[in-house]
């Protein structure tokens, strides 16, 4: 077939959705327990609601949006992140009448025009989680207490979390005034973009791999120099309750993120596992998206994480591949009947159970119960059969055993219960 996927979208394929599904079932089972519900929103959304809430000067809304113009006429995008689109949400249906406070979580695809790499495409998925409605820091220790407690739960090990604050309206233009003061003075150092965010955002210079703008932002004024008080006894708060919590964290006053709704706390997990340094999510809060995007002050809180980094930071150990418990291997017209009449009960039953839809030679069942990695196989011959019997052999420790057909639903699911 010359008929292929679009450069950069990606086929994820049954042998690797077993770890995506325990990924995402983790994250339900968590931010559920931390009191978040589940928000479902359109992959596409009015052009605006990005350019508006993500910034103009931003890459994303610069170059990086898959933006088109629908047959009405309308400019529309496919969402390059789902925060914009949840506080939307939030606002068009005015879950806030029914209460000011609305904790959300989303899974699902995002798509932005980067150059594809390993592990990087131009769909991508994300974990985001959401509160908005609450200034008060208690809620960020809770948005970062939930993070790192569902990457504990999925595996991951050896995290360090970071922490900043970014200030807010009252003293974070002081602070961008500075910055662009200093960098001023080392612009013959920038880069080409740079040279432009240097007078659109300079904020985002920060974010610019280039090494003569990393070596020109070496020694720049920090934020955390320029908070106000009121940022600074927000983000004391945010600390003791993290404290409180049972967590560390390093003080990190380079973490500014390029996005311009940012505003007090900012977080980046850090994974040490695979010997490097990975970045494996981040967050933090954004007082200023509201009224960007409805005129409304509501503060808001959250993080995205990626899932493809995610699931590849996964113990290597553990299994995720979904094996059936039985195969039943049948050989003869009788028996293979018979296998169809069990296969169906067992099924009925929650039992993961499969059969050669050809009813081939023994051997050649017991290959394809030996590839689909099946637990245990159930050989049905027409002797046996007759006495109402079968055999059932454990395929990791070959050992068989003749069983009573009458209750093998409870010796299955017993023999499964003793090796899981
Ligand atoms: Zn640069
Ligand atoms: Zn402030």
């Amino acid at each position: 077939m010359d008929v292929k996927a679009i450069r950069g979208f990606n086929d994820v394929l049954p042998d690797e959705i077993g770890k995506w599904q325990y990924v995402e079932k983790a994250a339900r089972e968590v931010f559920e327990g931390f009191g978040f519900s589940e928000i479902r929103i359109p992959i596409l959304e009015p052009t605006e609601l990005f350019s508006r809430g993500i910034g103009e000067a931003t890459d994303i809304v610069e170059k990086e949006m898959y933006t088109f113009t629908d047959r009405s006429g309308n400019s529309l995008t496919l969402r390059p992140e789902a925060t914009a689109s949840m506080a939307r949400a939030y606002l068009e249906h005015q879950l806030y009448t029914f209460d000011p406070v609305a904790k959300l979580y989303c899974i699902g695809p995002m798509f932005r025009y980067e150059r594809p790499q390993k592990g990087r495409y131009r769909q991508f998925y994300q974990i985001d989680a959401e509160v908005f409605g609450v200034e008060n820091p208690m809620v960020d220790a809770e948005v970062i207490v939930m993070l790192i407690h569902f990457l504990n739960r999925v595996g991951l090990e050896k995290l360090e979390l970071q922490i900043n604050s970014l200030g807010d309206r009252s003293c974070r233009p002081r602070y961008r005034e500075e910055l662009k003061k200093f960098l001023t003075s080392k612009s013959f150092q920038l880069c080409e973009d740079c040279q432009r965010r240097l007078q659109t955002n300079p904020l985002r210079i920060f974010d610019c791999k280039v090494e003569t703008c990393q070596a020109a932002i070496a020694d720049a004024p920090k934020v955390s120099d320029f908070i106000c008080s009121e940022c600074q006894k927000h983000f004391d708060k945010v600390k003791e309750y993290l404290e409180m919590a049972g967590l560390t964290y390093i003080l990190n006053p380079r973490m500014v993120r390029g996005l311009d709704y940012y505003t007090r706390t900012a977080f980046e997990v850090v994974s040490y596992q695979l010997g490097s340094q990975n970045a494996v999510t981040g967050g933090g809060r954004y007082d200023n998206l509201f009224q960007e995007i409805g005129g409304l002050d509501i503060p808001g809180i959250g993080f995205a994480i990626g899932m493809e980094r995610l699931v590849s930071l996964l113990p290597k150990e553990k299994e995720f591949v979904l094996r059936p418990d039985l195969f039943v291997a049948a050989l003869g017209e009788g028996p293979f009947k018979e296998a169809y009449r069990i296969i169906n009960q067992l099924r009925l039953a929650g039992v993961r159970a499969e059969l050669d839809y050809e009813s081939k030679s023994l051997k050649s069942q017991m290959r394809r119960a030996d590839k689909l990695k099946a637990r245990y196989a159930l050989i049905l011959g027409e002797e046996e059969l007759k006495k109402g019997k079968a055999v059932l052999r454990n395929m990791a420790t070959k050992f068989q055993e003749e069983i009573p057909m009458a209750n093998l639903l409870e010796t299955l699911k017993d023999r499964i219960q003793q090796n899981p």
